[in-house]
């Protein structure tokens, strides 16, 4: 892998890896691509049974954006992208992007861990509410809400 890749590059790179899977006209099947201003909101929009059908992928700035896109079009392309764990999901992603950029950089690395353990700190959240679920917990949570007081 080479160390000094242009944004240009980059961009050509992410066009090229995503230009099979981009719908060119109504008819046809195939993703519609989004281009968003900043890195935030990034992600693959799949229907109810798994098919992708959008893809919203940060305009190419950096090497960070350029991380962000590799790992979504890994959402497309990944291995393990049907797999009911996010966790499962979102590591395979960050697997294609790592082995399909350009280069890889000590910030790229950095996205991609701050991006997981996300997912694995969201992932304890709402284990840990449906466990207070199962413990019945659910009406104490709303009678403190309850209690709050009014300022
Ligand atoms: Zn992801």
């Amino acid at each position: 892998m080479r160390s000094t890749v242009s944004v240009a590059e980059m961009c050509h790179h992410i066009e090229t890896l995503i230009a099979p899977y981009i719908r060119q006209n109504p008819d046809e099947w195939g993703l519609q691509i989004i281009w968003l201003p900043r890195t935030r909101g990034a992600r693959v929009i799949s229907e109810l049974g798994g098919a992708a059908f959008e893809i919203r992928l940060p305009r190419i700035r950096s090497s960070i954006s350029y991380a962000i896109a590799l790992h979504e079009i890994g959402h497309i392309r990944g291995k393990h992208q049907r797999s009911r764990d996010v966790r499962v999901r979102e590591r395979w992603a960050w697997q294609w992007a790592w082995e399909n950029a350009l280069f890889w950089s000590p910030p790229m690395d950095r996205v991609g861990t701050a991006s997981l353990c996300a997912v694995e700190i969201h992932r304890a959240r709402l284990q840990a509410l449906q466990d207070g679920r199962s413990l019945n917990r659910q009406p104490d949570r709303v009678g403190e809400l309850r209690t709050v007081p009014i300022q």
